[in-house]
């Protein structure tokens, strides 16, 4: 069994610096250097997952095979390093408090008054190292969700502090990534937000061994060496992570960096001189350098906030780059798509991609979309709500079924075209109790999604409570939208098409779960494929 290394990334000055970013890019350095990693994040709000966020909190809520409802960074570190995350990557502080609670009620505290230290913090030590012990890894990534210097975050600094102890330091390596603004009306990098926030992390026994600096402007040797004077660290442990166009380029600009090998010494690690890159690097090249161009349709109703749909506009990249296509995507607000505009709005698309959602809001403009697909030809790609709008388009303007619906919409329905799963209608509870997480799917001998699949068994991930409603499948088949992926225990549909339009795949699954850089999901590549033909 290998002794299982942690490096832990704080951050400070402001959020949305893009921790997640600079994890996922070092575990993508880390393996290439033959390490197997894996990225664990830390959440510190109540809430026992994000499943039961609205997507304007903190953006998508990203879905792992086993069914955890999981921060959206996850799904940054899947698509980076090409591995699995499961249940035990995602710990929030709501699911801490549960399980001190839940052991407290069980009397496992034998009389004692629990406290934030130790009960607390000991849980969040045993959160932190549960991956650990299953020997798999050499190194594990943990990012510590938040700003430090919030109440909120403090019980995660302080186990941090303690596992020091606990692991030794020659096995833990802290990361701090913090911001470098730039002051116009003085033409300067300022360096104190940083050396402030260090100061913080001191203050709770804290020494970073690596700061990364986030800068829109190179930073001189001159300002690294102060911050590195102010900071307590080497010269080589002040790292610049300047902006860059796609957050693809930040694993390579880390490289340069010295980032990976400047951890790797700090845990006492021997960095392999070769780094096997190369793949990554010609992704990027295709990113940057695309020889065509296609404009996608995003149709949604969180699209204020581009985080809500982020697996999915990830998924689009990784499909232009393999298309040797650049892949411009508009958020299309399915409230604002009306009869009277619709085709205006809508021609200037090669593809209209109808994305997932919950709830009666902005679901007609869905539906209008879908038609407008439908009858002018354009590739449609329906994803979960998105299949089941063009569930409910169809039975409503071919099978000529008027009142057609979701009973999540519609009670009164005669036409109840999509349906709550059998094994949803006792569920009250919400968090956690959808159809959640990887289900097999078979698909049907020369529908489209088998030859773009090229196999016959499929796993894909779900987040859902309704499903296509059985008793209308023949009359579908019968009219032109064909059930093309089944699972083979429930029955339940997964999967329709429409075989006589260029392109209309719907699925009940999320397939943006499940693109990675090194392995595009092939439904996206054919469905850019298909818009590039559309284009042409
Ligand atoms: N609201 C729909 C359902 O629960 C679709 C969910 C989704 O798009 N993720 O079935």
């Amino acid at each position: 069994m290998t002794k299982t290394k942690y490096v832990f990334v704080t951050g400070g000055v402001t959020s949305s610096l893009g921790k997640g970013i600079i994890s996922a890019s070092l575990g993508r350095l880390l393996q290439a250097r033959g390490f197997s990693v894996t990225i664990q994040k830390l959440d510190p709000y109540i809430n026992v997952d994000p499943g039961t966020l609205n997507p304007y909190e903190h953006g998508e809520c990203y879905v792992t095979d086993d069914g955890a409802e999981t921060d959206l960074d996850l799904g940054h570190y899947e698509r980076f390093l090409d591995i699995q995350t499961s249940q035990a990557n995602n710990v929030t502080t709501g699911r801490i408090y549960q399980s001190v609670i839940n052991k407290e009620r069980k009397g496992d505290y034998l009389g004692k008054t629990v406290q934030v230290i130790p009960h607390i913090t000991d849980e969040i030590k045993r959160r932190i190292t549960l991956l650990g012990k299953s020997g798999k890894y050499d190194i594990i990534i943990t990012e510590i969700g938040g700003t430090v210097g919030d109440i909120e975050s403090l019980p995660y600094i302080e186990a941090v502090r303690q596992l020091r102890w606990d692991l030794g330091h020659n096995n833990t390596a802290i990361i701090h990534l913090t911001l470098v603004p730039y002051l116009n009306a003085s033409g300067e990098l300022k360096t104190k937000p940083t050396q402030h926030s260090v100061k913080v992390l001191l203050e709770n026994g804290i020494q970073p061994d690596v700061l990364v600096l986030r800068t829109e402007h190179e930073l001189t040797r001159d300002l690294r060496k102060k911050v590195a004077l102010f900071c307590n660290v080497n010269l080589e442990s002040v790292i610049q992570s300047i902006d860059v166009s796609t957050i693809y380029e930040v694993p390579l600009l880390m490289q340069e960096e010295n980032l990976d090998k400047t951890v790797l010494a700090r845990l006492n690690m021997e960095a392999k001189e070769k780094i096997h890159l190369a793949p990554w690097r010609s992704f990027v090249k295709k990113l940057k350098n695309a020889s065509w161009e296609v404009h996608i349709a995003l149709v949604g109703k969180y699209v204020e906030l581009h985080d809500s749909y982020k697996s999915i506009l990830e998924s689009l990249v990784h499909a232009g780059a393999l298309n040797d296509t650049k892949v411009n995507v508009t958020c299309v607000h399915s409230e604002m798509i009306i009869p009277e505009t619709i085709a205006g709005d809508l021609e200037k698309y090669d593809g209209i991609l109808v994305a997932p959602g919950f709830g009666d809001r902005g679901i007609d403009g869905k539906i209008l979309a879908v038609k407008y697909a439908r009858e002018n030809r354009v590739p449609f790609f329906g994803i979960c709500l998105g299949l089941q709008c063009a569930v409910i388009e169809f039975a409503r303007n071919v099978l000529g079924y008027a009142d057609a619906h979701s009973t999540e919409m519609s009670h009164i329905t005669k036409h109840p075209v999509i349906d709550l799963m059998e094994e949803q209608k006792g569920v009250t509870e919400k968090g956690g109790t959808m159809r959640l997480g990887g289900y097999a799917c078979e698909l049907v001998e020369n529908s489209r999604s088998y030859k773009i699949y090229k196999k016959k068994m499929i796993r894909e991930r779900h987040r859902h409570r309704y499903e296509f409603n059985d008793d209308f499948l023949a009359d579908f088949e019968q009219h032109g939208m064909v059930a093309a992926g089944i699972n083979p225990e429930s029955n339940l549909v997964e999967i329709m098409e429409q075989p006589d339009h260029p392109w209309f795949v719907g699925t009940q699954f999320h397939p943006e779960y499940n693109s990675t850089v090194l392995n595009p999901h092939p439904l996206f590549v054919s469905f850019v494929k298909a818009a590039l033909d559309h284009a042409e």
